[in-house]
C-alpha cells in the first residue's frame, strides 16, 4: 500500500481537509506537522497565535487519534525533516493544502522541487480560501483593486463544497519518532496567554460548535449588531480560520444554505453581509499574492515618506490603553486580556494610533501580530493599510474617526466601555465618552480622579486632527 505524508500546516481539521481525504482514499496515511525555522522566526514574539496554534494541534492530536492515527511533530527545517520521516517510513507520497505567505510560498516551492527529484510525489490543494488567490484576474488580466469590483467577480464564481470527514483511514504501524508538543517552542514562558482559556476553545470541535451557536444566535442580527461592540452578533471565527481549524468552504454553504426567499428578508441581508466579510478574507490573500511587501510597505508609495512624529511613551500609551479617549482604552485593553476585538474598535484604535498620535501605520500591526489570537498576515496587512490609507482600495486619509462620535455611536450607553474600563464603570452615560468634560463633584461621586485613576487625553482631538491632515499634506502630491 502506498504511504503517503499528509503535512498538515493552517489546515488543523479533518473535515473539509482535501490533503487528508486524497490520501485516505488512496493508502497509509502519516499526518505530520512541523513547525519550521521560519515559522518560528516568523512568530517569535506572536504569543497570542503561539498559545492557539499550541490548542489547536492538541485537538487535531485527538481528532486524529479517534481515527487510529498519530500525529507527528517535528521542529527545524521543513524539508530536512520532510526528508527524514520519508526515510524512516519509506513514505512516497507528501500531500498538504497551500499557504500564501510570501516567505512560504518561496519555502514550498523550493520543497516541491527537491522533494519531487528525489522521486516523491508532491500535491498541493486550495483549502483554506473559497478561491485560489491567483486565479482570479480582472479584464485586463491584472489584480483587482477595488473590492466591489472583486466582490462581484466572485459572486460569479461557484464554491467547491466541502470534503467529508474521511472514514476508516489506514495509518502507520510502525514507531516514528516525534517531539513532544511541548517540545515544539510553542509554549509561553510570561504565561501572559494562559487566561485565553476563560475566552476561546480552540480546534475543530471548538469551532464547529462556535458556528453553529452563532448560526442560532447572532448571524441573524449580524447586519445591524456587526458594529456595536456590546451586541454579541459576530461570529469570532477569525482565529479558528487563521489556523483552518473550520473549512470556510463549510461556512459559506451552510450560510448560503440559509439564504432563500423563504427566510426573512433581514435574515438574508445578514447572511449576505457576512459572506461579503469572508469575501474581504479572500480580497486580503488576492492582494498578498499579488502585492508581497503588503505586510511591511505601503502600497501607495507616498506613504513611504510621511512624517511620523509619534514617541514611544505615546506608542506605550496606547499599547496599555491609557491615551484617555475611553472606546480607544477599552479597546486596547480587551485585546491585552482576551487576545482580540471587534472589527469595528480595530479600525478605530488603528485610525487613533496613525492619525491622532501620527505614529506609523506598521508599529501598529506589529503589536497586533504579537497580541492578536486570529493574528493573520494578509488581513492584519489589509486592515492597517485600509485605516492608515496608504492601501490600494482604502479609506482616504483625510477620512479621520473622530474617538468621540465613534463612541457615541457605536456604544452609546457605554456598556463596552464599562465592561472594560471598570475605573470608568460608575461615570454617567453622558460623560461616558467624554469624562473630561465631566464636574469635579460628579467624577469624585464615580471615583475618578482624572489624571491618576483614569488619564486625561493624550492629545486634543481637534488639535491632533488637524496636525494629521498637515502630515498629509505633505506627502499628498509626492
Ligand atoms: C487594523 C485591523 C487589523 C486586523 N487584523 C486582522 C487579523 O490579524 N486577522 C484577522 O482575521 N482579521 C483582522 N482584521 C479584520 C477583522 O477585524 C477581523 O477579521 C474580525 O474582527 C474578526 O471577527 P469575527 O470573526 O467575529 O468576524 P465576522 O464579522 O464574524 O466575519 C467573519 C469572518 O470574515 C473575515 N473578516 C471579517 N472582517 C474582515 C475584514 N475587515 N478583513 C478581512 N477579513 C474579514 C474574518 O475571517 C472573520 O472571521 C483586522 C482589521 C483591522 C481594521
Amino acid at each position: 500500500m502506498r504511504k503517503i505524508i499528509v503535512w498538515f500546516r493552517k489546515d488543523l481539521r479533518i473535515h473539509d481537509n482535501p490533503a487528508l481525504w486524497e490520501a485516505s482514499q488512496q493508502g497509509v496515511v502519516i499526518p505530520v506537522f512541523i513547525w519550521s525555522e521560519e515559522e518560528e522566526k516568523e512568530y517569535q514574539t506572536s504569543e497570542a497565535s503561539k498559545w492557539w496554534l499550541l490548542h489547536s494541534l492538541l485537538a487535531l492530536q485527538q481528532n486524529l487519534e479517534t481515527k487510529d492515527l498519530s500525529l507527528i511533530y517535528r521542529r527545524g527545517n521543513s524539508l530536512e525533516e520532510l526528508l527524514t520521516i520519508i526515510e524512516q517510513t519509506h513514505a512516497e507520497a507528501v500531500y498538504f493544502s497551500e499557504r500564501y505567505e510570501p516567505s512560504c510560498v518561496m519555502r514550498d516551492d523550493v520543497i516541491r522541487t527537491s522533494l519531487i527529484s528525489n522521486g516523491i510525489e508532491v500535491r498541493s490543494f486550495q483549502s483554506n480560501l473559497l478561491f485560489s488567490p491567483r486565479d482570479l484576474l480582472n479584464k485586463k488580466n491584472e489584480p483587482y483593486k477595488v473590492f466591489t469590483s472583486f466582490w462581484k467577480r466572485t459572486m460569479q464564481e461557484t464554491v467547491l463544497r466541502p470534503l467529508r470527514v474521511p472514514e476508516d483511514m489506514i495509518g502507520y504501524d510502525q514507531h516514528i519518532p516525534s517531539l513532544r508538543i511541548d517540545e515544539m517552542g510553542l509554549l509561553s514562558t510570561n504565561h501572559w496567554a494562559d487566561k485565553f482559556h476563560v475566552y476561546w476553545v480552540p480546534g475543530e470541535k471548538g469551532a464547529i460548535a462556535r458556528w453553529e451557536e452563532f448560526m442560532e444566535d447572532g448571524l441573524s442580527r449580524y447586519v445591524t449588531g456587526r458594529d456595536i461592540p456590546s451586541a454579541d452578533a459576530v461570529s469570532l471565527l477569525s482565529p479558528h480560520l487563521a489556523w483552518g481549524d473550520i473549512s470556510v468552504r463549510a461556512i459559506w454553504h451552510s450560510a448560503k444554505g440559509l439564504n432563500d426567499t423563504e427566510t426573512a428578508a433581514y435574515m438574508n441581508s445578514s447572511i449576505d453581509a457576512f459572506l461579503r466579510q469572508l469575501i474581504w478574507r479572500e480580497f486580503a490573500y488576492h492582494q498578498l499574492i499579488h502585492f508581497p511587501k503588503m505586510p511591511y510597505t505601503p502600497l501607495r508609495e507616498q506613504f513611504n515618506v510621511f512624517p511620523w512624529q509619534g514617541t514611544d511613551e505615546e506608542f506605550i500609551r496606547w499599547q496599555k490603553g491609557l491615551t484617555g479617549y475611553p472606546l480607544v482604552d477599552a479597546g486596547m485593553r480587551e485585546l491585552w486580556e482576551t487576545g482580540s476585538l471587534p472589527n469595528r474598535i480595530r479600525m478605530v484604535v488603528a485610525s487613533f494610533l496613525i492619525k491622532h498620535l501620527l505614529i506609523s501605520w506598521v508599529e501598529g500591526s506589529r503589536w497586533f501580530q504579537e497580541t492578536l489570537v486570529d493574528f493573520d498576515v494578509a488581513n492584519n496587512a489589509l486592515g492597517w493599510q485600509w485605516v492608515a490609507g496608504s492601501g490600494i482600495d482604502a479609506a482616504p486619509y483625510f477620512r479621520i474617526f473622530n474617538p468621540i462620535i465613534q463612541s457615541r455611536k457605536f456604544d452609546a450607553e457605554g456598556e463596552y466601555i464599562r465592561k472594560w474600563l471598570p475605573e470608568l464603570s460608575k461615570l454617567p452615560t453622558k460623560y461616558i465618552h467624554e469624562p473630561w468634560k465631566a464636574r469635579e463633584e460628579e467624577l469624585l461621586a464615580a471615583g475618578i480622579d482624572l489624571g491618576k485613576t483614569y488619564p486625561r487625553p493624550i492629545v486634543d482631538h481637534s488639535l491632533a486632527r488637524s496636525r494629521a491632515l498637515e502630515a498629509f499634506a505633505k506627502v499628498k502630491n509626492k
